[in-house]
């Protein structure tokens, strides 16, 4: 059963690519899009031409100066309008993320609808990022004669700023990069993930109808790898902000250094997640739980890899052992499912995969592994235990609801196996204070770490360590993260 306010998704839907305020028909035809939870086609996307990426790039960089110079109070009104319309709006394209994400009724409701207008709107307000310097007395010297310096450090925006998104939680995803990315002054072209790019098309129209000026806002689609790399190589495009995978980041980083794009990469993860001799183990287990409830374990942040002090292992794979069947898998419409499909038949045939080389290689599977009887790509909650720091299953992200699990003698190990990873994106400590979770996180090498709760701050800056990325985004950081520093100096003599 679908919430009334979601509009019924039609099949038969156009979409167009948005470029330089043109909804225009894409050169290489449409492709299927289908549902996770049925297997069903629900739509069909456009497939730009490598063509159509070059009008777009090309269409921001015309519209950046005249963007650039708006009084960013002009900017940042438009993005409160924008907020406005999505507050109104968005809460009907459920039906399209669902479908297309294959979330359940009640994720669809809490994260894939209402964090984008949340973070258009945390950015309507201006900001001040500039910074005075101190001043700085200078001899007389061959450039001049003595006086005292002083600097004033501006920040400007990058320019053109590609932003290629990831397909698990689409809206939220995106809005996260062009709010702030716009509101420093930045235009910007869309490339989502192949899967569900449809209703970020609807987004980028709610968007429009704010008044944002031509070529401000972009958006090309396609089926494959074309379009974004054809944005990573455009000499038009100074930034590319990317979530992704660990994989195409690192192809990224590489093809864009022909050009110099600065970069914002936000890629994979594989949570640790330390549980001290004196934790809370119900808190630990409700907050591990979440690898398979929350959008069934397709977050990066999600704490898959638990290392429990041994001497509360067999509590926590209790705990775990009798919570996974409580978890209703299937039809991701039905209200009471908890655990929904995977993103395609592949990335279940992955996960799946995962398991198995987990098992032959000594773990022993606690629970699930199984795959429910029905349409849709499912895959029951799975814990392995028994595990070993150096199997495939332990140290690469999985994507899934899969959760691994390790032992350690006391919190210097539980440090050395939480650092034993190529990852660092999020990790927790759950302890028996927070002061010992605050001393135990602060040696995880992890952009964020979550002391005794899995909640973030959602305004803290977000981004990883090591595979897991380069670069901070969310509240100010975000304006940061979409910006160039520029030192404007004179001489009072
Ligand atoms: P993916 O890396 O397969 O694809 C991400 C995007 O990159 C897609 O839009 C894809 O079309 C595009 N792409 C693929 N090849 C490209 C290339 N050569 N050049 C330019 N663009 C290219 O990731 P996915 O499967 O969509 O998403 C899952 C991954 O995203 C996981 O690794 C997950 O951890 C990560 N993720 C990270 C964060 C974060 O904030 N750190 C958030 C969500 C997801």
């Amino acid at each position: 059963m679908t919430p009334p306010e979601w509009d019924p998704v039609n099949v038969d839907e156009e979409y167009r690519l948005f470029i330089g305020g043109e909804w225009v028909l894409p050169d290489s035809g449409i492709y299927q899009i289908v549902n996770p939870n049925t297997t069903e086609v629900i739509g069909y996307a456009p497939e730009a031409s490598v063509a159509q990426v070059a009008d777009a790039a090309a269409a921001a960089k015309e519209a950046l100066p005249g963007w650039r110079d708006t009084p960013v109070a002009e900017r940042c009104a438009l993005l409160g309008r924008a907020a406005d319309l999505m507050d109104e709006r968005v809460g009907r394209l459920g039906g399209l993320v669902q479908a297309e994400t294959g979330a359940t009724v009640n994720l669809t409701e809490a994260v894939q609808l209402p964090v984008c207008a949340e973070r258009f709107r945390y950015y309507q307000t201006p900001v001040n990022v500039d910074e005075p310097m101190e001043p700085y007395p200078v001899p007389e010297s061959p450039l001049g004669p003595a006086g005292l310096s002083g600097a004033h450090v501006v920040r400007q925006p990058v320019g053109v700023v590609a932003c290629i998104t990831p397909y698990n939680v689409p809206l939220t995803n995106v809005a996260g990069k062009i709010a702030p990315a716009l509101a420093m002054g930045n235009t910007v072209v869309i490339k989502p993930a192949p899967q569900d790019p449809l209703a970020m098309i609807k987004l980028v129209a709610i968007i429009e109808e704010a008044g944002f000026p031509p070529g401000v806002v972009n958006i090309v689609t396609d089926s494959g790898a074309a379009s974004g790399a054809a944005l990573v190589a455009s000499p038009d495009v100074n930034m590319i902000s990317f979530t992704g995978s660990s994989v195409v980041g690192a192809k990224i980083m590489e093809a864009g250094g022909a050009t110099m794009k600065r970069l914002l990469m936000e890629l994979g993860g594989k949570g640790a997640c330390v549980l001290t001799d004196d934790c809370n183990m119900d808190a630990a287990v409700g907050a591990v739980a979440t690898v398979w409830g929350f959008h069934s374990g397709q977050i990066c942040t999600a704490p898959t890899r638990v290392i429990v002090h041994h001497s509360r292992y067999d509590e926590l794979v209790e705990k775990l052992t009798a919570v996974a069947p409580l978890l209703k898998v299937g039809d991701a419409l039905e209200r009471d499912t908890v655990v929904g499909p995977v993103i395609t038949e592949v990335h279940r045939d992955r996960v799946e995969q995962f398991v198995a080389d987990g098992v032959a290689g000594g773990a022993t599977l606690a629970c699930g592994g199984s795959r429910p009887d029905q349409p849709g790509y499912f895959v029951a909650p799975t814990l392995l235990v028994d595990c070993t720091p150096d199997m495939h299953v332990v140290q690469e992200e999985v994507f899934g609801p899969v959760v691994v699990v390790l032992t350690h003698d006391d919190d210097d190990h539980a440090v050395a196996l939480a650092n034993d990873s190529h990852y660092g994106l999020f990790s927790y400590v759950f302890a028996g204070s927070t002061a010992r979770a605050f001393e135990v996180g602060r040696r995880i090498e992890s952009g964020n770490v979550g002391l005794n709760s899995i909640q973030p701050h959602v305004h803290a800056p977000f981004g990883g360590f090591k595979m897991s990325g380069v670069g901070r985004d969310r509240g100010v950081f975000g304006l940061h993260a979409y910006s160039e520093i520029q030192a404007l100096s004179w001489l009072a003599t």
